[in-house]
């Protein structure tokens, strides 16, 4: 026995690469836009955060330029010891102000943040109820944490009331996203507040899809229901989405903010965020407060695709973002459409589970307020084609027969039992056309 046996019997992926259907670790050649070149060849990206395409931006760029000059690449240190720079108290308190919070820190990834708040803030005795669809970082901060996590259905407020109630006399924190990274719904705020007052619980919302895209301001979602954020503990937010960069913020009450400085294992035992990066972060909230006209372009956009979804027959469930789920079902299915469209010069993100319940699998798709009307145009159009090819919408499309040889190649391909299903002969059978493309 060898601690590498399962490396050793891992092959499904190994499998999917041979057979040209591996939808992972794509090298993109160019820079993080509307259009992108990834092996040579043009594809329209939608499956990128860069929500408000600040990526780009030349005053971002020129941001992080001067930031190396002034404060060269890198602080080589934590935040705690040797790794804090003006620069990053200037953004936590330009970001505690925007969000309306007292104080705010920040962290190296959004994911640290996560799991560096909640495992600091919970312990043994205590309890964190989670949505059974919130971001994995929450799930690792709560495994992190000597806390109990409870999990309740889907923005389902009967089932968090009946977890609140199993725990009425435990010390709670609720996490919840506020829009859902996968599904693109967002969360009942409101009514997640109401039952927390209720039953003394504090709440904790990841605003990591909802910054510059909810509310009026892009405040995110306090603000798009208009809830005093107050009324929300801790606010966190990542800035890989719409602050084009890398890092997370955590904004509460300012003895909170303290309390996490000195107990986030993840700020405290890695190095802080570099300065480009930081600057980075402080362009875009400039940006943000200051173009309101991005967000609506990017609104704007969602809705042509959304509309345009709905018109050729697919179901994107209830979207409220810029995120926006093509509901397939099927991991097979996924994972060949995800090709097709590929092949078509669209690049989306398949997601099948443990990222999604079993057979509830998706084409993830999401937008910019950079996208033009023409590659918009240009993905529905693709996926009106292979949608009607793969039967997922009703079209005209007939499968051809398929040539002897290429039957017996799909049914020989199998990729294994477990996650990635794909290509078993029952699968093989059902897609046999698809090899005469
Ligand atoms: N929370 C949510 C809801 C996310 O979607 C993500 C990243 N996809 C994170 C947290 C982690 O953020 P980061 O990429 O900055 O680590």
């Amino acid at each position: 026995m060898d601690i590498f046996d399962k490396c050793n019997k891992f092959t499904q992926a190994r499998e999917a690469i041979r057979a040209g259907y591996y939808p992972y670790f794509k090298p993109i050649q160019t820079a993080q836009a509307p259009e992108v070149r990834i092996n040579g060849e043009r594809k329209i990206v939608c499956c990128s955060n860069n929500y408000l395409g600040l990526t780009v931006d030349p005053r971002v760029k020129r941001a992080c330029i001067d930031a190396i000059r002034k404060y060269g690449t890198s602080c080589t240190g934590s935040r705690f010891l040797s790794g804090s720079l003006e620069l990053h108290e200037r953004v936590e308190q330009k970001f505690a102000k925007f969000i309306g919070k007292e104080s705010a820190i920040l962290f190296t990834t959004g994911h640290h943040s996560n799991l560096g708040t909640i495992s600091a803030l919970t312990t043994k005795g205590e309890v964190i109820i989670t949505d059974k669809l919130d971001h994995a970082s929450i799930i690792d901060g709560c495994r992190l944490s000597y806390a109990e996590m409870v999990r309740f259905k889907h923005n389902d407020m009967n089932d968090l009331e009946r977890v609140l109630i199993r725990y009425k006399d435990v010390n709670k924190l609720i996490v919840v996203d506020g829009v859902f990274s996968m599904e693109g719904d967002i969360i009942n705020l409101p009514e997640v507040i109401r039952l927390a007052k209720k039953y003394n619980a504090r709440v904790m919302v990841d605003d990591a899809h909802s910054l510059g895209v909810l509310g009026k301001n892009g405040k995110g979602t306090a603000e798009h229901f208009g809830i005093d954020p107050n009324d929300v503990d801790i606010i966190m937010v990542t800035a890989s989405k719409s602050l084009a960069s890398i890092g997370g913020l955590i904004a509460a009450d300012e003895k909170v903010i303290h309390y996490i400085k000195h107990f986030a294992r993840s700020m405290i035992y890695t190095a802080s965020l570099p300065p480009a990066q930081v600057a980075a972060i402080d362009m875009s909230l400039n940006i943000i407060i200051s173009e309101p006209e991005r967000r609506e372009r990017l609104w704007r956009n969602v809705k042509k695709m959304a509309d345009g979804f709905r018109a050729l027959g697919y179901n994107i469930r209830n979207s409220q973002s810029a995120i926006i789920p093509i509901i397939i079902g099927d991991e097979t299915k996924v994972l060949i459409m995800w090709r097709a469209l590929y092949d078509e010069g669209v690049f989306c993100s398949p997601v099948v589970s443990p990222a999604v319940p079993e057979g509830e699998s998706l084409i993830r798709t999401s937008y910019m307020a950079i996208h033009t009307d023409e590659q918009l145009d240009y993905v529905l159009n693709a996926f009106e084609k292979v949608g009607k090819k793969l039967g997922v919408i009703p079209g005209t499309y007939r499968p051809k027969p398929v040539k002897p040889r290429m039957r017996r190649f799909i049914s020989r391909m199998r990729i294994g039992a477990y996650k990635m299903k794909m290509f078993s002969k029952r699968i093989a059978k059902r897609y046999l056309w698809f090899g005469e493309r």
